[in-house]
């Protein structure tokens, strides 16, 4: 499962950090995962809770934020919010739209205990 293959990336990097500042049990865990990251938020947050399990992250609060996509049309330069990759242009009307956010997945802070 994609989901908790990502969960398992998260806790390692975090738990690895956590070690080195001393090897504090982790508390909370704030994640950006942009709503075109192709990620499914209910998902990760349930993988999370199970791989966290006999870590140093278990137990931890997990904080997701999720910012929108955001485009950028090639063809006349407009900026807009964009729910996919297939996005129209919303003054031009063309699909000459570039993805400028929304992609965006990773830790943003973590709190040892
Ligand atoms: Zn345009």
């Amino acid at each position: 499962m994609h989901e908790m293959s990502i969960a398992m990336s998260v806790i390692e990097a975090v738990v690895d950090k956590a070690r080195e500042e001393g090897g504090g049990k982790i508390t909370g865990i704030d994640l950006v995962v942009g709503r075109l990251a192709g990620v499914e938020v209910e998902s990760l947050k349930f993988c999370f809770g199970a791989a966290a399990r006999d870590t140093l992250a278990e137990g931890a609060e997990l904080v997701i934020e999720e910012p929108e996509g955001r485009g950028r049309c090639e063809a006349c330069g407009a900026e807009f919010p964009v729910t996919s990759f297939y996005a129209k242009c919303s003054s031009c009307g063309q699909f000459r739209v570039k993805i400028e956010s929304g992609q965006e997945l990773a830790v943003r802070s973590f709190t040892i205990e």
